[in-house]
């Protein structure tokens, strides 16, 4: 557009000799504006978002974390300000991948082999969240052992799935409600199937959390103790937090079934949170995204099922 209205002012600079100042100036002031624009543009950056996919798990179409990061990443490369980078196997194996992330997703298998725990991943990923970088944990990813891990999700995203005390059954959550936060823009009320962990080992009082999707399951999933003695309680799925140090976590039990990530306002969630997440500026219809039918069909791992 500005190179279109460049090039007019010269073709009249070189037809009118006498005004030839005229269209100078004009010229001088639509470069000005450009230099303008240009410099409020470099004042906020985009948003670098990286997707950690986890090694393959599970049968065909369930845990299909390659294909559900780079089918997100698809989506993501469509958003203005936005710049995603996507990784698969577990964890980046360059070790600053994550360095200049303003949000990072993992994906990926977790409990007692959660790649957070490995080699000197846990410092790191502190030093990340002490910066003040936003985690995104989605399904599996969110379960981790009490004893190491368990503390840091909790301070970083809110709380994490506690073996023996949470709980992982498939059910058909009803989300009523929606509550007015920016993760929910553009989402309206919808029910979906999927292994929709409950339970949660969440910070004490809930503090900070806020709860993102509610759904009430059915009481013959209780089935750990724990859950049992809660007989008709909503529960919640999905949740983010707001670090004291100003960090963002969004925690997402969702995520079994690959399919799942063509429901508009299951992915809407997921996407909106990593933009949140990241402190950008999620629209107010919510990001915007499109996936065809095929595209479920894309990228998943060979399991041989
Ligand atoms: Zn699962």
């Amino acid at each position: 557009m500005r190179h279109s209205e460049l090039r007019r002012g010269c073709g009249q600079h070189g037809r009118f000799r006498v005004g030839a100042t005229i269209p100078l100036l004009a010229t001088v002031a639509v470069l000005s504006m450009a230099i303008v624009a240009t410099v409020a543009q470099a004042a906020e950056p985009a948003k670098k978002i990286v997707l950690v996919a986890g090694t393959p798990s599970h049968g065909s179409g369930e845990h299909e974390f390659n294909a559900g990061v780079l089918l997100l990443k698809s989506c993501l490369d469509r958003v203005p300000d936005v710049k995603c980078e996507a990784y698969h196997g577990g964890w980046p194996k360059d070790a600053d991948a994550l360095a200049t992330a303003d949000s990072i997703l993992l994906y990926m298998d977790g409990g007692g082999g959660h790649p957070l725990l490995k080699a000197d991943h846990l410092a790191r990923m502190r030093a990340l969240m002490d910066r003040g970088v936003g985690l995104v944990c989605v399904h599996y990813a969110v379960e981790i052992p009490k004893e190491r891990g368990g503390p840091e999700l909790t301070d970083w995203i809110g709380g994490y799935y506690e073996t023996g005390y949470s709980i992982n059954p498939h059910w058909v959550a009803q989300f009523k409600a929606l509550p007015d936060h920016p993760i929910a823009r553009g989402v309206k009320p919808f029910s979906i199937r999927d292994e929709w962990y409950f339970n949660i080992r969440f910070r004490p009082e809930l503090a900070g959390v806020v709860p993102i999707l509610k759904a009430t399951p059915p009481d013959d999933v209780r089935r750990t103790p724990a859950a049992a003695e809660h007989p008709g309680r909503e529960e919640i799925v999905a949740w983010a937090v707001e670090r004291p140090d100003g960090g963002r976590g969004f925690g997402f039990t969702g995520g079994h079934f690959h399919a799942n990530w063509g429901d508009d306002y299951f992915r809407k969630i997921v996407l909106n949170a990593l933009v949140w997440a990241a402190h950008g500026e999620v629209p107010p219809e919510g990001v915007a995204s499109r996936v065809e039918p095929a595209a479920l069909k894309q990228n998943l791992d060979p399991k041989g099922k």
